[in-house]
Formats: C-alpha cells, sequence, structure tokens
C-alpha cells in the first residue's frame, strides 16, 4: 500500500508540466444501467486535505466511492474509470426529473478544500476535459451541473467559490435565465427551480440555499425576484 501511494505521488508531480491524463484505475464502478450513455457532467470537489489522499479514497473498494476524474490544483487530470463504466460519485438525488445520475453522467472531482479558490491551472484543465466529453458525448451546456444542484439536501459542492459565470462565458455551462414570477410567493419558486432542473424533492429553503450556491452564493435572506434568475 505504501509503496503504490509513492508512486502515485511520483506520477502526479511528473505529469504536472504536460497536463496529459494520467491513468490510475479505481475498481469501484459497473456497467452503465438500461443502456444509459452520459448526457450530464457532475462537478464535484473532493474536500479532503490532499490530491493524494483523494486518490486513494477515490481507489479505496472498502470506500465505494470513485469519479472518472481527479483534477489536482496544478492541472494534473487523473482517470480512474473508464467514460463508458458507471463510476460512483453522484448518489441519491435527480435532475429534470432523472434518477440513476451514475449512470448517465460523467463525473469530475476537483481538488479543492471546498472553501479555497480554484486555482488557474486547474480551471484551465477543468475547461479542457469538459470540452472533450462534451464532444465525445455531445453533452449540451445545459448538462454540466454540480453535485448540490443534483442532490440539494446532501451536497454543497462545487461550492461557492467555484467560478460557474468562467464555465457559462465559454459556453461550459447552461447561463443564467429568467423564470416567470407570478407573485414571487414560495409555490412560484418552487415551480422555477423545477423548471429549472432542480427536481430533487426537497423543502423550499434547501432549495433555495441550493440555487443560491449555483447563481449567487452571496446572497442571503429571503425569498426575491433575483432569486427567480436561475
Ligand atoms: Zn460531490
Amino acid at each position: 500500500m505504501a509503496m503504490r501511494a509513492r508512486g502515485i505521488r511520483r506520477s502526479i508531480a511528473t505529469s504536472t508540466v504536460n497536463r496529459v491524463a494520467i491513468w490510475h484505475g479505481s475498481p469501484n464502478c459497473g456497467p452503465r444501467r438500461d443502456g444509459l450513455t452520459p448526457s450530464l457532467i457532475v462537478l464535484h470537489y473532493t474536500a479532503m486535505r490532499s490530491a493524494q489522499a483523494a486518490l486513494e479514497r477515490l481507489c479505496d473498494p472498502d470506500a465505494e466511492v470513485s469519479a472518472h476524474y481527479l483534477i489536482c490544483t496544478k492541472g494534473t487530470v487523473v482517470r480512474m474509470v473508464e467514460e463508458t463504466e458507471r463510476a460512483w460519485h453522484a448518489g441519491a438525488g435527480e435532475w429534470h426529473g432523472l434518477g440513476d445520475i451514475n449512470s448517465r453522467s460523467i463525473g469530475i472531482e476537483l481538488d479543492n478544500s471546498g472553501s479555497h479558490p480554484f486555482p488557474e491551472p486547474q480551471m484551465a484543465a477543468l475547461e479542457s476535459l469538459i470540452r472533450g466529453i462534451m464532444s465525445r458525448w455531445v453533452i449540451s451546456r445545459e448538462g454540466v451541473i454540480g453535485h448540490s444542484d443534483m442532490a440539494p439536501d446532501r451536497k454543497g459542492d462545487p461550492g461557492p467559490r467555484f467560478d460557474w459565470p468562467r464555465l457559462e462565458r465559454q459556453g461550459l455551462a447552461a447561463p443564467a435565465r429568467a423564470f416567470a414570477t407570478g407573485d414571487g410567493a414560495q409555490a412560484d419558486f418552487f415551480r422555477a427551480a423545477r423548471e429549472a432542473g432542480f427536481t430533487a424533492g426537497v423543502d423550499f429553503e434547501t432549495l433555495l440555499a441550493a440555487t443560491r450556491l449555483r447563481r449567487a452564493p452571496w446572497r442571503t435572506g429571503p425569498l426575491q425576484s433575483a432569486d427567480f434568475i436561475l
């Protein structure tokens, strides 16, 4: 185990130069169910002390978690699961009314604590990776989502520091759009959020927090008209 860990560390260090994805397979995967192919890309942060620790966990059979890719802060991309396979990153939740997100998605983990900014090399590597995945599987920008979008009651990643507008400017994530507000009541907000894709069954406060996390992480207080831009 120690030998293997040292080997991983060395390969991460040496590949930061050329950003070529390195392969470190995870056993935590299986076939996609019902013949599904990827139509979503789900972004995560690792919330671990290092990329190394995250990689070990994502490849530990006892942990029963994985993702297709892990991107280190210096931009190294580690491939852990083939894109054709079903990685175990999303768990319970749904998006636009569809469950089993693992069978419908490619999962990307970003080495980040949850409270730190995402460094430029990491963002650049992510953008390049997303472009490639969108092209290979014909995934639209609307299909690029955060873990917190599909599992608002359980997850907060990729978190308030993630630069969604940067992805949106490049056509790598859906831009915000205004939904009909009605009189601005909670029922209208639920409807608007569902229309935007937030269909996981959660209470109002949880839903509002999840949508703000994606669109306006600085916003607090009661529901306001700006919250209908989703
Ligand atoms: Zn996650």
